[in-house]
């Protein structure tokens, strides 16, 4: 059998269509969209053309469209130009400095945040429950009177919990704050409530498009942080990246055909896949059962080491993902998993499978077939055993002090391991 690629939440193969759409505007299309000549007005009606698509799929309008490196970027774009605006007292009274998020999203926004701490603004990262899930009561616990800003992500890149963003949007609304969505994970695989959203963020390589390019919606203005010749209505400057827009308007027109029945064909081997792990002896299903991501499968083996896992499963063949990581002088458990209220011992043997386009029923059985030994093997082979105590798990493996409130946020340093 061909390799089993089983992490579509780290990155998707571009698709044929998407790589043909993009070709000619590398080398025979290859004006600037900003120059007058045609070959430049032929490059900028294909990056207006991507705009439409784009914004046709959210229901807004394209002016409000904003073409971005990738989801980094426009996390890192709308939450310090939010906060750069309200700063110079452009948004709301000066006295407000509180951004509101959670405990579980990507480092790109938990480092962001931890950057905008440097400068004077004051963060609150509100808790999840045991399923991942933000709970709206507790959100709206976080908000204070000068809170200006809210950014919770639409679902997990790990445990691919979805979140309320419906209800959390509309009490961010009744606030009155600004709410912004990290919709990496969940833009093209779930309908989005975007009704009081004022801001989202999307990425083209986790949706079969090109890697390196991304938008960000907003409706409201913000401080840029790209100065340069003014693109993007002067929010964003540097030249388009045609190709790489074009691919993504393909991508998503593609993407959006086909998401209702391929999220319910996912759902079908998501479930398959879920029901068959969690036969091995000691392991737990991370995230929530039914408020999940089509594509997603995050399962815990207690008392084995996630990446010894992926390497047995990548000699077989498979590539697949962990919440565990090593580094020169620590075990890091990842700070999703640990906010979720999971032992060391737990989160350490995390394994995440993400399902794409291309999986099949076979795949599934493959998969099942092989994990169970391997998970077998492995316990053979570990100090711990899954009835030890944590704290003896703890002892024998490397002292680790990531539980702290945010949990998982003293990993987040230079060493961290980088989210997909
Ligand atoms: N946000 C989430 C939830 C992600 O999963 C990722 C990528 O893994 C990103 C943001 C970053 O996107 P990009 O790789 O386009 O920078």
């Amino acid at each position: 059998m061909d390799r089993i690629y089983l992490d579509h939440a780290a990155t998707t193969p571009m698709r044929k269509e998407v790589f043909e759409a993009s070709k000619p505007y590398f080398s025979d299309k290859y004006g600037n969209a900003s120059s007058l000549h045609t070959m430049g007005q032929e490059a900028r009606e294909a990056v207006e053309e991507s705009r439409a698509i784009i914004a046709k799929s959210l229901n807004v309008s394209p002016k409000h469209i904003y073409f971005t490196s990738g989801g980094t970027e426009a996390n890192n774009t709308i939450l310090k130009g939010i906060a750069l605006s309200q700063k110079k007292g452009g948004l709301f009274s000066k006295k407000r400095g509180h951004i509101v998020t959670s405990a579980i999203e990507h480092p790109c926004i938990m480092n962001t945040c931890e950057w905008l701490k440097t400068q004077g603004f004051e963060i609150t990262y509100v808790p999840v429950d045991a399923d991942g899930i933000v709970q709206p009561d507790v959100f709206e616990k976080a908000i204070r009177k000068d809170t200006f800003l809210a950014s919770i992500m639409y679902a997990n890149n790990e445990i691919g919990s979805i979140q309320p963003i419906k209800e959390l949007s509309k009490i961010a609304k009744d606030n009155g704050i600004i709410f912004h969505t990290d919709a990496v994970q969940a833009y093209g695989k779930i309908p989005l409530e975007l009704e009081n959203v004022d801001a989202v963020s999307v990425s083209a390589h986790k949706l079969y498009g090109p890697k390196g390019v991304g938008f960000l919606y907003s409706r409201v203005l913000f401080t840029p942080i790209m100065h340069g010749g003014g693109h993007e209505n002067g929010q964003r400057s540097g030249t388009e990246n045609v190709p790489g827009i074009v691919g993504m308007g393909k991508a998503i027109e593609l993407t959006f055909k086909e998401m209702d029945a391929e999220a319910k064909r996912q759902i079908v081997l998501r479930d398959k896949l879920i029901t068959g792990l969690l036969e091995i002896p000691d392991s737990r299903l991370n995230g929530a059962r039914t408020e999940r991501l089509p594509n997603n499968v995050n399962v815990s083996f207690i008392a084995i080491e996630g990446e010894s896992l992926i390497l047995m499963l990548d000699a077989e063949g498979i590539e697949a993902s962990t919440g565990s990581a090593c580094s020169a002088k620590s075990l890091k458990a990842s700070h999703v998993l640990m906010s979720l209220g999971l032992k060391h011992v737990e989160a350490h043997g995390s394994l995440r499978l993400t399902l794409g386009k291309q999986t099949t029923d076979e795949h599934i059985d493959y998969v099942l077939e092989k994990v169970p030994p391997i998970v077998a093997k492995l316990r053979e082979m570990s100090p711990i055993k899954p009835s030890d105590k944590e704290e003896k798990y703890e002892d024998k493996c490397f002292k680790d002090s990531d539980a702290t409130v945010p949990r998982g946020m003293a990993d987040l340093g230079a060493k961290a391991p980088r989210g997909r």
